[in-house]
């Protein structure tokens, strides 16, 4: 069985919202034939990524069992990715077993996340960790607190949620990539 398989099939946070907020495409790459895969490819409305043709995570061709749905014609950027992880594991720095706990731990840090979020009124789960974090804390900057929750639970929740997202941060920084989109 190849690496990626062993590894990559258990894991998903490079294409699941963890650790990126969208896929960027590469000269070479074909914008029409991904669109016409499935793939929601737009154009950057940032102004320092003018023209950057892109699709948001996390990526509608992942499909439940990690698997990617486009593999053989995935872009570029996706075919280059390889997570410090995966390299470590590939030059026996680090065996499998431990590689594959750190994904499981990795992966139940994300999940907690994401269930903060939701209690937190936050259900679009369409979109990466990092935006939905934002979203949030936008709102409590605004004093605007979620339905449901007094505000001393809000806080409360809010501040597990904070804590919660820079332990995930740090663990993907040390783990898997010195530069995630700052989740
Ligand atoms: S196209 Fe495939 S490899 Fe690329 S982000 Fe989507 S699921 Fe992952």
């Amino acid at each position: 069985m190849s690496l990626p398989d062993q590894l990559c099939l258990h894991c998903g946070l490079c294409c699941d919202g963890t650790l990126f907020r969208d896929v960027e495409l590469q000269p070479g790459d074909d914008a029409a034939k991904l669109r016409a895969l499935g793939l929601p490819v737009t154009r950057s409305r940032r102004r320092e990524e003018a023209d950057q043709l892109k699709f948001p995570q996390p990526c509608s061709a992942l499909c439940s069992d990690l698997k990617c749905r486009v593999y053989a014609d995935r872009p570029s950027r996706c075919r280059e990715f390889e997570c410090a992880l995966f390299k470590a594991v590939a030059m026996q720095n680090v065996e499998l077993p431990a590689a594959l706990k750190t994904i499981r731990q990795t992966r139940q840090m994300a999940e907690k996340v994401r269930r903060l979020l939701r209690e937190l009124g936050d259900a679009g789960e369409r979109v990466s960790l990092a935006r939905r974090f934002k979203r949030v804390k936008r709102k409590f900057d605004a004093g605007e607190l979620p339905e449901g929750l007094d505000a001393e639970t809000a806080y409360d929740r809010f501040a597990e949620l904070s804590l919660a997202v820079h332990e995930l941060d740090m663990r993907l920084r040390t783990k898997f990539h010195p530069d995630p989109s700052d989740v």
